[in-house]
């Protein structure tokens, strides 16, 4: 979130930065002038800034750099950008520490473990995770938050919540339930992908059922292996389909464009394709 320090009015203060100070001349009418006005004021501001009682620093944020106008990031007025990734093992553990202060856990609950099987999750996501785990606890009248709280907590960020109420037929289920069988059977038998975590057919968010696995370590880069794995994996759905039932359903559409996209960025961005794409020489 934005907070730009100086002397701003207070809605402005409330954005992000790429509210106002996206590129200029794009776009068509409707309430841009305006905005457009913000920012060639803001601009102008940002050059007269602190003489005479000493400098002013301002500090904005965005999620979106790329459309933010060239005059802002100009040498004099935002000229330095630090980048916030997702916090790494020892940041989460950090932002961990800070959160849990506000709950009572149980003896046994090792912040190391939760931070180490929450990869990816962002600072808002590891608050979410104590909240959501405080809910749990609080719904089954103990006070302690335990190991198990945590855990519910996690699959609902990660997978979605469950929803107990949706009615499916036998048929249905049975479906579900081999293709599920399909990704974790593929995911436990090939060597390099992610640890294989939680398999159910009971429905999460859009997914009929889930098949999960869980990274151990923080991955700063895949490889050819471990992105072909992956593809084989989000395949096994729709194979156990064809090969159980000799039928195939819409239930695998989301897996479909998953391996897509991984193999588009193989092909297309890494130069992993030995007839096509960019290392094809
Ligand atoms: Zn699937």
């Amino acid at each position: 979130h934005t907070r730009l320090q100086g002397d701003w009015s207070s809605d402005v203060c409330s954005s992000d930065l790429d509210a106002v100070g996206r590129k200029r001349g794009i776009g068509n009418g409707g309430g841009n002038d305006e905005r457009e006005q913000t920012l060639n004021q803001m601009l102008a501001e940002m050059d007269g800034f602190g003489t005479e009682r000493g400098s002013v620093i301002v500090l904005a944020a965005t999620n979106r750099v790329d459309v933010l106008d060239n005059a802002l990031t100009r040498p004099g007025r935002f000229d330095r950008v630090i980048q916030v990734p997702y916090p790494d093992l020892e940041s989460r553990r950090q932002i961990l520490q800070v959160h849990i202060k506000n709950v009572q856990v149980a003896p046994g609950v090792s912040i190391d473990k939760i931070a180490r099987g929450t990869p990816g999750f962002s600072g808002a996501e590891l608050e979410n995770l104590i909240n959501e785990a405080a809910l749990h606890t609080a719904k089954s009248n103990r006070e302690l938050l335990d190991v198990e709280d945590f855990e519910f907590a996690r699959d609902k960020i990660i997978l979605g919540a469950e929803r107990k109420t949706m009615i499916q037929s036998v048929e249905e289920k049975k479906i579900t339930a081999y293709h599920e069988g399909g990704h974790a059977l593929l995911n436990m038998l090939l060597q390099n992908t992610d640890p294989f975590h939680k398999v159910t057919i009971m429905p999460r968010g859009r997914a009929l059922g889930v098949s999960h696995s869980l990274p151990e370590k923080d991955r700063y880069s895949h490889s050819r292996t471990f992105m072909t794995e992956r593809v084989q994996v989000a395949l096994g759905g729709l194979l156990a389909e064809k090969m159980i039932f000799n039928e195939q359903t819409s239930g695998a559409s989301s897996d479909i464009k998953n391996a897509t996209n991984i193999i588009r960025q193989m092909v297309c961005s890494y130069g992993m394709s030995d007839q096509i794409g960019r290392a094809h020489v």
